[in-house]
């Protein structure tokens, strides 16, 4: 707030308020251009959404499907967890609704994400607890409630699922099995439902970040969860404040973690997007079109600004230069370097 401001105080934030609002403009004029680069790389940019009302502001922005749909949100602000029913409705509802993927990530409760319907880990150390997939596989009616409503509303478009918090092939394998009893169990009942959705899993612990090629030998899609991924190989908390400015999504150490992982699903012949924070973020699109990232999921707010970072980006040249930004032990110096890829063509 400024008090009292002074005219030239008024004029600058005038003029400001006018540019931003050129600039908003001309980026809705984006909305039904393709996200390609320069050189003619086609990419894809899909939104996060929470619930099934999100997916008209997901549509206003153009997005070409949905990378994250958070369904712990319908588990939240209620005493029990919602039924088959209940969830079947609200997945039928997005997934009808969007022309194009419905990625819908299971249950991904605990640690940052608390509900009352559901018991999760209370440990001291929430987030390294009994979460996301780990509390599905313990409590697998949970899991076989949602995944029963997911295969049945699938029906309705083109759904993925999408699970969280991998960290061992054995949990995988686990996971794997129950969809295929799911899938099992509703044909002998005779319902509907789509046997061929895409199975695909989040790369946001280390461990399959680092072994993300077996992951992506057994799955149909991966997504990299940079949010969780930089917690956990940093050793930094999200959601604490007093070590917050040591989250660097530009530390070496996640920038070779998510190149690894594009690189796995390279050579798995499958696709890799990213869904975490970093992915809404103009100053880390080319960083990670260098990396050789196709597929981009984020807040639908950010969408048209990152479209309009990819189409003023040369993906060829980008990847040249971040070979050099992968080789770099300087911090300094790094971020200098990724600051100079945005400046180029500015
Ligand atoms: C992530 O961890 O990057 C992510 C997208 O999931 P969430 O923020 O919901 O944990
Ligand atoms: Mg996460």
């Amino acid at each position: 707030v400024v008090a009292a401001p002074a005219r030239i105080t008024l004029d600058f934030y005038a003029r400001r308020r006018q540019r931003d609002a050129r600039y908003r403009r001309m980026l809705l004029r984006l909305k039904d251009e393709p996200a390609t680069s320069k050189d003619g790389q086609r990419l894809r940019l899909l939104a996060n959404i929470e619930l099934p009302s999100d997916v008209s502001q997901a549509q206003e922005v153009g997005a070409e499907g949905i990378g994250l749909y958070r369904t712990e949100f319908l588990f939240m602000n209620r005493d029990e967890p919602p039924g088959e029913e209940e969830q079947y409705l609200a997945y039928r509802e997005v997934i009808a609704a969007v022309d194009g993927p419905v990625t819908i990530r299971t249950l991904d409760l605990g640690a940052d994400k608390q509900s009352d319907a559901v018991r999760v880990s209370q440990a001291t150390n929430p987030a390294l607890g009994l979460r996301a997939v780990r509390l599905c596989l313990r409590d697998r009616n949970l899991f076989r409630t949602q995944l029963r409503a997911l295969l049945r509303a699938a029906t309705a478009g083109q759904a993925r699922i999408m699970i969280p918090m991998l960290s061992s092939l054995s949990e995988l394998e686990q996971a794997l099995e129950i969809v295929r009893e799911v899938k099992h169990d509703l044909a002998r009942e005779g319902i509907e439902f789509d046997s061929k959705v895409p199975v695909g899993g989040m790369i946001e612990v280390p461990a399959a970040a680092i072994a993300a090629d077996l992951f992506a030998n057994r799955l149909d899609f991966l997504s990299i969860g940079t949010n969780d991924l930089i917690q956990y190989t940093l050793a930094i908390d999200r959601i604490d404040d007093e070590v917050n400015y040591l989250y660097d999504p530009l530390h070496p150490s996640i920038l070779r973690l998510i190149h690894n992982v594009i690189c796995a699903g390279r050579e798995a012949g499958i696709p890799v997007s990213l869904c975490g924070e970093m992915a809404g973020d103009p100053d880390y699109t080319r960083l990670l079109l260098g990396l050789g990232l196709v597929e981009f999921s984020m807040e639908p707010t950010r969408l048209l600004e990152i479209k309009e970072r990819v189409r003023t980006s040369e993906r060829e040249k980008l990847m040249g230069q971040t070979q050099q930004i992968l080789g770099c032990a300087d911090p300094a110096q790094l971020r200098m370097m990724v600051y100079q890829l945005n400046q180029d063509g500015e």
